[in-house]
C-alpha cells in the first residue's frame, strides 16, 4: 500500500488550505457580526462557486467528478480548520437522491443543493425511537396524491434554519417495522410544522423537537418506494458515518494542547504537564490514536474508490474518531487542572476557555449518528459474524 501523496494531490491540499484560510477563517474574523448558522451558508456559497460543496457528485447533477481522495483531502483541511463542508443537503441528501432517488427528484432537488440555495435538516430520532429507530412512530397516510404527516421528531439539528427536511415515517402499521417505513422530503414552511428549541449544556440551542400536525406532502416528494423507506435511510446513514473529519477535526486541539506542554519558557502550566508522567503517557496515547484514526478514515476512503461498500468499517472509524475526541478532551481538561474549567472569554481560562468547551460538546460525538454501542453491534454482527445479541 502506497501511503503517501502525490504532487497533485499535495498541490490540491495546498489549494484548499488558502482557500479556507481566506474565505473562512480570515472572513470569520471580518464577518464576526454575523451568526455562526449565517457564516456557514455564506461560505458554503463560496465552496459552491468553486466546485467543492459537491466535489464528488457526478457533473450532470452540479459536481465536479472530483475523486474520492480529493473529497477526502478536502474534509481532512475542513474538519481541522473547523470550517463547514456540505451539511445535510451536500453530504447525506444529494447522495442518497443519486442512488435512490427518481431523475424528475434529481433534476428538482441536486442543482439547488450544489449551489448551496438551501439548507436541509433530518427528521429520523423520536423520543421514543433512537438507537432503534425502526420503532418510529410519525405516521404518514395516503390522501389522493399526498400523504398526510402526524408525530414528533427530536433532536433535530439545525431545523430552525432550514429549508427543506428529509424524514422517516411509518406507513404500513401492521408490517415488521423494518418494512412500514417510507422517506419523504418535505418544505420546512408547509403548515403544520412546528418546532421547540433544546438548549444544549455549553448553552447553544442547535437541536430542536419537530412537530408534525397533519402535514401535506406530495406522493412525488417520497425517495425510493413506498415502505422501503428504511433501505434507503441506511444509505443515508452510511454516508453520515463515513469520513475523515472526526479524527481531524481532533489534530488541531492535540497540538495546541502539545505547544502548551512543550512552551520553551519551561515555567508554569505547560511545565507542570511536560513534567508529569501521566499526562506524559496521556499526549503519546493521543498521538497514537490520532494516527490509528486517521488510517481507519483512509481506509474508508480507498473502499469507495475501489467500489467497495464499507460497512463495519464506517462505524470503527464513526466509533473510534468519536471516541479519540472524547479522550482527547477528557485529558485536555484534566491536564490543564482547575483552570481548565474555564469557558472562553474567562481572563485566567487557559487555551482561551477551548477545552472547557471542547469537553462539554465532545460528550455528544459518542451519541450522535448512532451511539458507540450501536456501532460495536454493527462490529460485531456484520463485521465478526457473531450472532445478534
Ligand atoms: C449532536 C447530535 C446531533 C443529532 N442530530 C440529529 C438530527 O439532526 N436528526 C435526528 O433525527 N437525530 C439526531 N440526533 C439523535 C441521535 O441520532 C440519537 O440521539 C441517537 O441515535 C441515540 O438515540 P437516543 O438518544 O434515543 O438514545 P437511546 O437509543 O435511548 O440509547 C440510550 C442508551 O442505550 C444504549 N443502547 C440502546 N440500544 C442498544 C443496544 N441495542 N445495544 C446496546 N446499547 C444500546 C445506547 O447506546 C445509549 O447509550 C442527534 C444527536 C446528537 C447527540
Amino acid at each position: 500500500m502506497e501511503f503517501g501523496w502525490n504532487d497533485e494531490q499535495r498541490g490540491f491540499r495546498e489549494r484548499v488550505r488558502s482557500f479556507i484560510d481566506e474565505h473562512w477563517t480570515s472572513a470569520a474574523r471580518r464577518r464576526s457580526e454575523l451568526e455562526p448558522w449565517q457564516r456557514a451558508r455564506e461560505y458554503q456559497k463560496r465552496l459552491a462557486e468553486a466546485g467543492w460543496l459537491t466535489m464528488a457528485w457526478p457533473q450532470e447533477y452540479g459536481g465536479a467528478g472530483a475523486s474520492y481522495f480529493e473529497q477526502l483531502i478536502f474534509a481532512e483541511e475542513s474538519s481541522y480548520a473547523s470550517a463547514p463542508t456540505g451539511g445535510q443537503g451536500a453530504d447525506r441528501v444529494g447522495p442518497t437522491l443519486i442512488i435512490h432517488g427518481t431523475e424528475e427528484q434529481r433534476r428538482e432537488h441536486l442543482p439547488k443543493i450544489a449551489r448551496a440555495e438551501v439548507d436541509w435538516c433530518q427528521g429520523y430520532s423520536e423520543p421514543g425511537s433512537g438507537s432503534d429507530l425502526a420503532s418510529l412512530q410519525t405516521r404518514a397516510v395516503r390522501d389522493g396524491d399526498d400523504f398526510v404527516i402526524n408525530g414528533q421528531k427530536i433532536w433535530t439539528s439545525g431545523a430552525q434554519h432550514a429549508d427543506w427536511i428529509h424524514v422517516l415515517t411509518r406507513t404500513d402499521p401492521a408490517a415488521p417495522k423494518h418494512r412500514g417505513i417510507s422517506y419523504f422530503m418535505v418544505p420546512m414552511s408547509t403548515p403544520g410544522i412546528s418546532l421547540r428549541p433544546i438548549v444544549q449544556l455549553h448553552g447553544a440551542a442547535g437541536f430542536n423537537e419537530t412537530f408534525f400536525e397533519d402535514v401535506r406532502v406530495p406522493a412525488r416528494n417520497m425517495i425510493g418506494e413506498e415502505n422501503r423507506g428504511w433501505y434507503v435511510s441506511t444509505t443515508t446513514l452510511d454516508f453520515e458515518r463515513s469520513g475523515i473529519h472526526r479524527i481531524a477535526a481532533a489534530l488541531r486541539p492535540f497540538r495546541r494542547l502539545l505547544a502548551h506542554a512543550q512552551r520553551p519558557d519551561g515555567a508554569g502550566e505547560g511545565r507542570r504537564i511536560a513534567d508529569d508522567p501521566t499526562h506524559r503517557r496521556a499526549l503519546a496515547d493521543t498521538a497514537t490514536e490520532i494516527e490509528v484514526g486517521r488510517l481507519l478514515g483512509y481506509r474508508v476512503t480507498w473502499m469507495q474508490a475501489r467500489r467497495l461498500v464499507p460497512n463495519m468499517e464506517s462505524s470503527m472509524s464513526k466509533m473510534f474518531g468519536s471516541e479519540t475526541q472524547q479522550r482527547l478532551a477528557r485529558r485536555g481538561v484534566n491536564m490543564l487542572g482547575l483552570y481548565g474549567n474555564l469557558r472562553p472569554g474567562e481572563e485566567r481560562a487557559p487555551l482561551g476557555g477551548e477545552f472547557c468547551n471542547y469537553y462539554m460538546s465532545s460528550v455528544s460525538l459518542t451519541i450522535a449518528a448512532g451511539t458507540s454501542e450501536i456501532q460495536r453491534n454493527i462490529i460485531a454482527s456484520r463485521g465478526l459474524g457473531l450472532p445478534r445479541g
